[in-house]
């Protein structure tokens, strides 16, 4: 099944010149959430992996999915001041600007296998800031897993240490 022609192009959303990638009607499918799922997690169920790592809010979406199915449990990294616990933070460079993440300081054990999951690998600047933070609390990074790769960004130098995974690539 192609699961491409359940992704929408957005023109201009949230932004003048951004193409936003909606993964909402795929979402709304069974098969096609199936499907998705499937292709995410291929070649991880003999990696035991203890955690995955979700960037809110639609890296959310597969990474329960995914934790579910590899028998792991979930992590959130959120956005500044949504995680009630005590947190560390880690903070990455935009085009104009900065950005911070946050994730709960018990999330990750030592020693710990994570996959990184995200919806979009753009810039690269969330899932590095994702990486910083599992490491900082001494996980492992096994995979940092997308759904889709927007390659002219060239998000992938910036983790390029890394197994990286991501079926589809705009
Ligand atoms: P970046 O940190 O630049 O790699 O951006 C990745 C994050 O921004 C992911 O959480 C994506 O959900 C979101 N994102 C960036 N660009 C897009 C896009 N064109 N369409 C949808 N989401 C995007």
């Amino acid at each position: 099944m192609s699961i491409e022609k359940y992704i929408r192009d957005i023109q201009d959303f949230p932004k003048p010149g951004i193409v936003f990638k909606d993964i909402t009607p795929l979402l709304a499918d069974a098969e096609a959430s199936k499907a998705c799922l499937e292709l995410l997690i291929n070649g991880l169920k003999d990696k035991k992996i203890d955690k995955v790592v979700g960037a809110e809010s639609r890296g959310f979406f597969f990474a329960t999915l995914l934790a579910y199915r590899l028998g792991a449990g979930f992590v959130p990294v959120r956005k500044p001041k949504k995680l009630p616990f005590t947190t560390i933070t880690a903070t990455y460079e935009l085009e104009y600007g900065t950005d911070t993440l946050e994730m709960h300081t018990d999330a990750i054990k030592k020693g710990d296998r994570v996959l990184i999951h995200d919806d979009v690998l753009a810039t690269g600047g969330t899932a590095k800031a994702m990486c910083e933070l599992v490491e900082r609390l001494g996980g492992e990074i096994v995979q940092c897993n997308f759904l889709m790769e927007l390659t002219f960004l060239n998000g992938r130098e910036k983790i390029k240490q890394y197994d990286i995974f991501s079926p589809l690539k705009y």
